[in-house]
């Protein structure tokens, strides 16, 4: 094997793991070895995995390492969500918020580091664009946390656009999937976008996992305002895409919409949004806006999310509202911006 930076086992598909084990010289079966102490032992020193040979794994120690990196901080908050901070080199950082429930166990992960959508409410958004994540480092987020063996749900809801890293993001999928991987069902997977068109259509076409719309508005002119991608990808043609799949076996779709006092909070927003959603069996997410640091936006009373849920439930639409979790870490919907990064 060429001699060049070390590859990690995190992030590899077992055909790969394959080309590694063959290339190393090997046996075939290490491949599946080497799956089963990352994917499902989550082990993260080459050296413990004893079921090979020790000529073996001094071979994998010279060319490779699990890419296995706990989180190097922890915020936990009083309702016991936890945010994790990951470093992922050259001084950079991503977050992920673990968010137990009475029935399950969440955690919410980051595609990118920091994310170059732009939207006008959102922290991740202001940071501006780093770099994609590969899909070991998106991995490594579950993987990584004491909570990994109990974890029966994954969103991609964190930092970054993730079809904005769309090949990566569907091979971390296919891994969380797989028998060789964490054997995950795609119904436990949701993946959050904008709508990125092209990036939506691979996803619907090679993963079965649930879909989120961040719509905002479903008035063209208001949405541009919010979400800058509206220019480029237009809402209207994502629902003439999304009316194109199945939605009533499986998969879900559902659209999220974050509540902005006096912006996009009126009757006439949730009527537009109603007409615009009700020929997709669909759910929408009404999102209580969480008030960041040098943002102008107000949240929507809690009256009027009502009131606005209820003319979405007149017109036969699935309507709730998210709960928050972790606003006193920054950890809720929106306020996710890596400040380590910032103050170091
Ligand atoms: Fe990016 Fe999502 Fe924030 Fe928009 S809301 S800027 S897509 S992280």
């Amino acid at each position: 094997m060429a001699d060049k930076s070390p590859s990690n086992i995190a992030g590899m598909t077992l055909s790969e793991l394959s080309v590694l084990a063959e290339n190393l010289d090997l046996p075939k079966f290490t491949a599946r070895q080497l799956a089963d102490w990352v994917y499902k032992k989550r082990c993260s020193d080459i050296n413990s995995m004893t079921n090979i040979s020790a000529a073996g794994r001094q071979k994998l120690l010279q060319h490779c390492s699990s890419g296995l990196k706990r989180p190097i901080k922890t915020s936990i908050s009083a309702d016991g969500t936890k945010k994790y901070l990951f470093e992922v080199g050259e001084g950079q950082f991503v977050e992920s918020v673990f968010i137990p429930d009475k029935d399950r166990s969440t955690l919410c992960i980051s595609s990118q580091v920091g994310c170059r959508m732009g939207c006008r409410f959102c922290a991740t958004g202001r940071m501006g664009f780093a770099r994609n994540l590969s899909a070991g480092e998106i991995l490594n987020q579950v993987l990584s946390i004491d909570e990994s063996p109990e974890l029966d749900n994954i969103v991609y809801m964190g930092m970054g656009e993730p079809l904005d890293n769309t090949a990566e993001v569907i091979k971390s999928i296919e891994i969380l999937c797989s028998d060789y991987g964490l054997a995950m069902s795609p119904k436990r997977i949701t993946v959050s976008t904008v709508g990125r068109p092209e990036g939506l259509k691979a996803l619907l076409e090679g993963c079965k996992c649930h879909v989120a719309v961040s719509i905002h508005a479903a008035n063209s002119e208001l949405r541009a305002e919010l979400v800058p991608s509206e220019r480029t990808g237009r809402i209207a043609d994502i629902m003439a895409m999304l009316k194109q799949y199945d939605w009533t076996h499986q998969r879900r779709i559902s659209f999220e919409y974050t509540m902005l006092q006096g912006v996009n909070d009126s009757a006439i927003c949730a009527t537009e949004l109603s007409k615009m959603v009700k020929s997709l069996p669909c759910r929408v997410n009404l999102i209580p806006y969480h008030k960041a640091e040098g943002f102008s936006y107000l949240p929507s009373s809690a009256e009027t999310i009502e009131k606005f849920k209820s003319i979405l439930e007149k017109n036969k639409i699935t309507t709730t509202i998210r709960r928050s979790r972790g606003q006193d870490i920054d950890a809720a919907c929106g306020m996710l911006s890596t400040k380590h990064k910032q103050t170091k």
